[in-house]
């Protein structure tokens, strides 16, 4: 295993953009996420750097090693993609001993190596078999195999649960992270699926538009988000538009007086995390931010409640609550009181 060093790769067609200047250090045994929306670049950024797209710029690095210029089959890096990409007349063991033969292992080697890694997937006895007489998550895993058996430097892996159905990608999810753990593989995953993401990274790139808008834990991209594209599109937030009147303080352009952290005079908006907010029948007057508001529409998510909150013409507030026996009956039509603390509540400038 190694470590992997993308510099400022660009990535153009014409006059389009589809990669600026995305940097990125991976450490030895590090899981990495591409997270970002659909034509974001993620998957041109992974391309890059398995080989099968050419750079317009910048360096890629593989255990010390400029491969940049190289094919494929001479950098070390497997890649699984999110078609799984099977040779559909090959069997099984054919598929997976396709690198080692683009390597030109010795055959009794190449033998040895599918045998242990379709054990390593869980798919030993199935090596005769045909890719079309497994089920979609057996083939996955061969596609797993054939990138595994060249024993790569990194593992590249393209929405590779995506054409799962929801159950068996949550299993899937788990066996991937243990046998990279298990094994140590340096691994970079691309996904536009944020549950997938926040469950299965070390660490997160959130990609918009061909940049990288921020690198961080879970915990750093949740709880201080780089910009308001990171604040909507890792957990969910309520923006609110209006104006910094003064450090800390926030003007919804509803009228409302809000107490917030950050951000400089000037227009703004107040991002606000949903399961951040109270609700109740009364004011709680301990909180920084305590109004009335009209309950406007309620949507039952099982686990969890959903309550948008009208507090004036222009400002509507998602309220998130547990759905408890008991708890809190948010009727609609039903005049309540929302509150938060100011550190709930951040702004962006425009
Ligand atoms: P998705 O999740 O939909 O796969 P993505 O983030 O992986 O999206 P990319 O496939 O990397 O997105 O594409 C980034 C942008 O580059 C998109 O706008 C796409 O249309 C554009 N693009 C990709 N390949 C080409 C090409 N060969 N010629 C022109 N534009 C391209």
């Amino acid at each position: 295993m190694a470590r992997l060093d993308i510099d400022r790769l660009v990535k153009r067609y014409g006059d389009f953009h589809a990669v600026r200047d995305v940097s990125l250090d991976v450490a030895d045994g590090e899981f990495v996420v591409l997270l970002g929306p659909s034509g974001c670049g993620k998957t041109t950024t992974l391309r890059m750097v398995a080989g099968f797209i050419e750079p317009t710029d910048g360096r890629v690095r593989l255990a010390g090693n400029d491969v940049t210029l190289l094919p494929p089959w001479k950098r070390n890096a497997g890649m699984v993609f999110q078609s799984y990409a099977l040779f559909p007349h090959l069997t099984v063991a054919q598929n997976v001993a396709f690198g080692l033969e683009m390597r030109k292992l010795a055959r009794a080697d190449i033998a040895r190596r599918v045998e242990e890694t379709l054990a390593l997937v869980r798919l030993g006895g199935f090596g005769g078999r045909l890719p079309r007489q497994l089920s979609g998550g057996q083939q996955q895993r061969v596609a797993l195999a054939r990138a595994l058996a060249i024993r790569p430097d990194v593992l590249l892996l393209d929405e590779p649960l995506s054409n799962l159905d929801a159950k068996l990608r949550q299993e899937v999810r788990v066996e991937i992270r243990e046998l990279q753990r298990q094994l140590g593989l340096t691994t970079v995953m691309v996904t536009h699926d944020q549950e997938e993401a926040l469950t299965m990274a070390d660490r997160l790139v959130v990609m918009n538009e061909g940049s990288v808008r921020q690198v961080g834990s879970q915990r750093d991209l949740y709880e201080r988000p780089a910009d308001r594209f990171v604040a909507g599109f890792v957990g969910r937030s309520t923006f609110l538009e209006g104006t910094v009147e003064a450090p800390g303080r926030f003007r919804s352009d509803g009228g409302l007086a809000l107490a917030c952290s950050g951000g400089k005079t000037g227009r703004g908006v107040l991002a606000i995390r949903p399961e951040r907010v109270e609700i109740g029948p009364t004011a709680n007057g301990g909180l920084d931010n305590s109004l009335p508001g009209t309950v406007e529409f309620v949507s039952y998510l099982g686990a969890q409640i959903d309550i948008h909150v009208r507090l004036s013409p222009s400002d509507r507030l998602i309220v998130q609550i547990a759905n408890r026996e008991g708890g809190f009956a948010p009727d609609v039509g039903r005049p309540v009181h929302v509150g938060w603390p100011a550190s709930a509540g951040q702004v962006f400038n425009e």
